[in-house]
């Protein structure tokens, strides 16, 4: 019997739902056929559909969420998201329970995949690391009004910090030369300017990447115009999701773009794809999106040569022809699901024509895992950036749910501001400066906010937040507040943006 001579590495598993099972199942008996099996062990945990069903509102059972937090790796196949009823989708919450901070695809375009890049001689082949846990994607979202409801955007230092820390380190793994921000801190200019900031601070660490910052409304002009002037893209979450299809649509679609959701103890590994529920159980599905995610985890956990030979055997049947229905050349027969592994596996050990792929490591180099899971943390951690940080009060904004018109709204709330250490300075309706100046052609609606403002004499820091609870309780009286923020300075400068129009 063979000594083992290094532990296997236990990855956790969900087939998924829809065609899940049908790919998971070929991207393993591929796995299978490369060796990968010597290494890992992989363990089947419950999770999506057939969880939700059984009236489990998180997607999960406990049994799943302790065996990935032991592994440190879970494998995914595609998970339905109950539609409606108030059930979040399972693969967000998968992505932000476990800090998995950092989505990297790789976009590249691949032999046999026609696109008219392709047939332009055009080269697609860039990174996009999108912000997996932040952002809008919080869901945290109110009705304030009969006509209003509001969504709350997050954006963190540390959050920022990490996700760039972790694309800079990649790119230079890679040997990359240059890096891009996406954004829209011309407009969203205290979260997005948040994350360029944060982007230009920790580029310092890495010198040699050259940087720049592109709007992303531009971006996704220059990505379509010429893709091949990326190499590395960073967005801000939602952008990034959205961006991140885009850039699929480049290389062939959805079924060709590989995903890793990267996080500092456990890293989510799955096709981008959904379940494809019109053509699930008949054996027809693509199954290349969820190899080439497998890819990414075999080198995450150090399996370079398998990796590469699967690589390699993946492009060699492309190159070839070899397809299934939703790609390729339709002159030539669409193979099943499980055929199409099989002429993957029979092409282990062959080199592309094109000169694409990967060398592969002699043998006995770089077959084992590297990877070690780090210690379960022993209590959640508050990350933090900014230290010794010195803020004071200087008033708040209250959200109001009324209809009266801005004078109305302006002479109610002058009147609850007398007496106080606060002056009304502000009305807007949906960001846009209504009071005390704005456009007759301005529409309301029925949710107003009113800034107040420390009056002149009184200074920053001359009392602490109950003198705007006060305040906000006088409003209350006569009216419903549908919210409220305190306004604060940040070592003298203002934490909180002006109106449109102001
Ligand atoms: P989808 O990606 O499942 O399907 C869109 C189209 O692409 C369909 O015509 C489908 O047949 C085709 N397609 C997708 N993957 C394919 C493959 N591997 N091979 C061949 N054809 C493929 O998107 P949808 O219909 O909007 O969503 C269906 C379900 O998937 C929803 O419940 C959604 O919540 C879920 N979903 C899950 C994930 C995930 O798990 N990461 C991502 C997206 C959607």
């Amino acid at each position: 019997m063979a000594v083992d001579s290094h532990p296997k590495v236990r990855i956790a598993l969900v087939p998924g739902d829809g065609i899940g099972g049908e790919i998971m199942g070929a991207t393993l008996d591929l796995l299978q056929a490369a060796g990968v099996n010597e290494h890992v062990e992989f363990v089947t945990v419950e999770m999506g559909r057939e969880v939700f069903e059984k009236g489990n509102t998180r997607g999960m059972t406990d049994q799943a969420m302790a065996t990935v937090e032991d592994c440190g790796i879970l494998f995914k196949g595609p998970m339905e998201t109950p539609k409606g009823g108030g059930g979040k989708s399972i693969n967000v919450t998968a992505r932000k329970i476990w800090n998995a901070f950092a989505n990297l695809r790789h976009f590249q375009s691949l032999p046999g995949v026609s696109t008219v890049y392709s047939q332009a001689g055009i080269p697609v082949n860039f990174y996009i690391v999108r912000e997996n846990i932040e952002d809008t994607y919080g869901g945290i979202e109110y009705r304030h009004t009969n006509d209003v409801i509001q969504g709350k955007r997050l954006t963190s230092a540390p959050g920022c910090d990490q996700v760039h820390r972790f694309a800079f380190q990649t790119a230079r793994r890679m040997g990359l030369k240059k890096v891009h921000c996406g954004h829209k801190a011309n407009i969203m200019k205290m979260t997005d300017g948040l994350f360029l900031e944060r982007f230009r601070v920790v580029a310092k660490d890495f010198p040699e990447i050259e940087t720049a910052d592109v709007i992303v409304d531009a971006l996704c002009m220059n990505l379509v115009l010429r893709p091949q002037q990326y190499q590395m893209i960073i967005l801000p979450n939602l952008q990034g999701d959205i961006v991140s299809d885009l850039a699929a649509g480049l290389v062939g679609g959805l079924g060709f773009a590989p995903s890793a959701n990267i996080g500092r103890h456990i890293s989510i590994f799955e096709a981008v794809h959904g379940t494809a529920p019109d053509i699930a159980g008949r054996g027809i599905a693509n199954p290349t999106s969820l190899i080439l995610s497998g890819l990414m985890m075999l080198r995450h956990i150090g399996l370079m040569r398998q990796a590469a030979m699967i690589e390699n055997a993946v492009l060699c049947a492309l190159e070839e022809g070899v397809r299934t229905g939703d790609f390729g050349d339709q002159g030539r027969p669409a193979l099943a699901t499980a055929d199409f592994t099989r002429a993957i596996i029979d092409r282990l050990g062959k080199t592309p024509r094109s000169g694409k792929g990967s060398p592969v490591p002699a043998e006995g180099t770089q077959d084992k895992p590297t990877f070690v899971k780090p210690p379960r943390p022993i209590h959640q951690e508050v990350i933090r950036t900014y230290l010794n940080v010195v803020s004071h009060v200087c008033g708040c904004d209250v959200y109001l749910d009324t209809a009266l018109s801005p004078i109305a709204v302006a002479e109610e709330m002058t009147r609850a501001a007398a007496d106080t250490p606060f002056k009304l300075t502000l009305i807007s309706n949906r960001g846009t400066q209504v009071w005390p100046t704005g456009s007759i052609y301005t529409e309301c609606v029925d949710y107003y906010r009113v800034r107040f403002e420390i009056k002149d004499g009184v200074r920053p820091g001359d009392f602490g937040q109950s003198r705007t609870i006060a305040l906000l309780n006088r409003i209350a009286e006569k009216f419903t507040v549908g919210s409220y923020e305190l306004l604060r300075t940040f070592d003298g400068v203002k934490g909180y943006s002006m109106a449109q129009g102001q």
